[in-house]
């Protein structure tokens, strides 16, 4: 029996290649990719590189899955759960080898990898309850008609992943897609494919049809604009940038008004009043900024701290931050590499930026080590709000500390940004707290903690932070289409 805990540091790489109607075929073109291990720069493996003729292949074998009578289409809405609880169990019998492989692709701590494809797991078992349970109304319409509604799949989605939770992101796009009947076509981030191929390869183990799930990797302007701008498509749904999903809804907008969820970037406000233990909310707020190395697109971001214990806040969390660890990923470390160059890069140049802007850099702030693609945890204090480290997502372990006087200025400061995806507090008084919950501009709100997301509850964003929402009951309308049937009857009676 694997010991789950003891990582695979070095885990075989088992499949490469594009995933279409449960079998691995090459790209069209021939083309590879390499995915790099973010810990050493080194090349892992090459990937086949799908592109726009790779994706009409997937999207015609999904089609195939979802044509009137076919098995997908037949199949019982309790079996599609017990297969997606099947594929749950596979992913349980190999979590050794896939947290392994999670950690090798992504550079995320061993550990975080196993919590992520805990959560992940939790996810498709939730909506696997969820299959044969999302049930349509009968409405007393006037006149003599029958009416019912009926919660049908909305057909073929194409499913844009990041690299910063690769499998967990997964699960809440499959999921959800397959417990309502649906026919997918996933484009795992060119950063993080791996994960993502091996699971695709328990999808026909577990016994889903073939064509039902389809996996295409490749970069995003090219594989992702193809299932985004394809005509076949009904329903796309993206995690990443704020950028690429206005891109994403403008080529969804423009081809056939596919059905569209983004979840978008972030610029959380993490407020903290006088009357708190200090020394528990330094630490709160520090994992809140900095975990999963800050690339999180719900990072508490910006954490504004009252007047009276600034001073005292600041100090412990300078003492906090310079004892984050950071190092081998494969070690009880808290803090790995950022996901590739490119990323450290825009994370050194915004640090860069902050202490241009004139906020105070209170320790970190340069690369951790010499190898690899480390940052120091940076904090910053002083900060104010029109600078660029308080307005730009910068997706690393950098936090970002403000001094407020009152509730009416830090929630509008709070607000003052196009992103609302999340929000917190850290007080003891209630009336602070529900003052703040329903004056926050953001798609959830903690008290008292941070960053408690769950496969029960909505997740998504107001504003510039997304549309629609994932997880939880909320999270099946956007998997469905509501079809109202009306039938003449003889006679009507109440
Ligand atoms: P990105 O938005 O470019 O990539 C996310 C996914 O979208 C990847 O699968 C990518 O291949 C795909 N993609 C890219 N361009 C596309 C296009 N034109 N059409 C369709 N799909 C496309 O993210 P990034 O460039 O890797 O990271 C940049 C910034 O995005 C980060 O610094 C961070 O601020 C933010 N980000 C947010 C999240 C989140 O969870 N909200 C996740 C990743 C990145």
């Amino acid at each position: 029996m694997s010991d789950v805990n003891t990582p695979i540091k070095n885990p075989e790489v088992k499949f490469t290649q594009i995933f279409i109607n449960n079998e691995w075929v090459d790209s069209v073109s021939g083309r590879t990719f390499p995915t790099i291990n973010p810990a050493t720069t080194e090349k892992i493996t090459l990937v086949q590189e799908g592109d726009k003729a790779d994706v009409d292949k997937a999207v015609a074998a999904a089609k195939e899955a979802f044509k009137l009578g076919s098995p997908w289409r037949r199949m019982n809405a309790s079996d599609r759960g017990r297969l997606l609880n099947k594929y749950a169990d596979l992913l349980e019998r190999d979590l050794q080898y896939i947290c392994s492989l999670e950690t090798l692709d992504n550079g995320k701590p061993y550990h975080t990898s196993i919590g992520d494809l805990t959560f992940a797991i939790k996810v498709i078992r939730y909506y696997a309850g969820w299959a044969d349970k999302n049930t349509g109304k009968t409405i007393p319409v006037d006149g003599d008609f029958f009416c019912y509604t009926r919660h049908e799949p909305v057909g073929i989605c194409g499913q844009i992943i990041p690299w910063n939770y690769p499998m967990l992101m997964y699960s809440w796009k499959f999921a959800p897609a397959l417990a309502m009947g649906n026919a997918i076509v996933i484009k795992p981030a060119e950063q993080t494919p791996l994960t993502c191929l091996y699971a695709a390869s328990l999808v026909a183990e577990a016994g889903f049809p073939p064509g039902v799930v389809n996996v295409v990797p490749g970069y995003g302007p090219t594989a992702g604009a193809a299932l985004t701008a394809h005509p076949d498509v009904n329903k796309v749904a993206f995690t990443g940038s704020t950028e690429v999903g206005q891109i994403i809804m403008q080529a969804s907008g423009a081809s056939n008004l596919k059905r569209t969820t983004l979840e978008l970037g972030g610029k959380s406000p993490n407020v903290i009043f006088p009357d708190v233990d200090i020394d528990k909310v330094v630490d709160f707020a520090n994992d809140a900024a900095m975990t999963n190395m800050g690339q999180c697109c719900i990072a508490g971001s910006r954490t504004y701290v009252h007047e009276d214990i600034y001073e005292e806040f600041v100090k412990k969390t300078i003492e906090r931050a310079k004892k984050r660890t950071v190092g081998d990923p494969w070690t009880k470390v808290e803090n790995g590499p950022q996901i590739d160059e490119e990323q450290f890069n825009k994370i050194l140049g915004l640090i860069k930026a902050g202490q241009e802007d004139g906020a105070k850099l209170e320790c970190g702030g340069g690369r951790h080590g010499d190898c690899g693609y480390f940052i120091q945890p940076t904090v910053f204090s002083d900060v104010t709000d029109n600078m660029r480290i308080a307005r730009e997502e910068i997706f690393g372990p950098v936090q970002s500390i403000f001094k407020f006087k009152t509730m009416d200025e830090v929630l509008e400061r709070a607000n003052d940004t196009s992103y609302g995806l999340a929000a917190a507090i850290f007080t003891n008084d209630i009336n602070t707290a529900m003052t703040y919950t329903q004056g926050v501009k953001a798609g959830t709100v903690w008290v008292n903690c941070y960053e408690v997301v769950n496969a029960q509850a909505p997740f998504g964003g107001f504003k510039m932070s997304g549309l629609g929402r994932e997880l939880g009951e909320y999270g099946l309308s956007q998997y469905t289409e509501v079809k109202n049937v009306v039938i003449k009857i003889p006679e009507k009676n109440s």
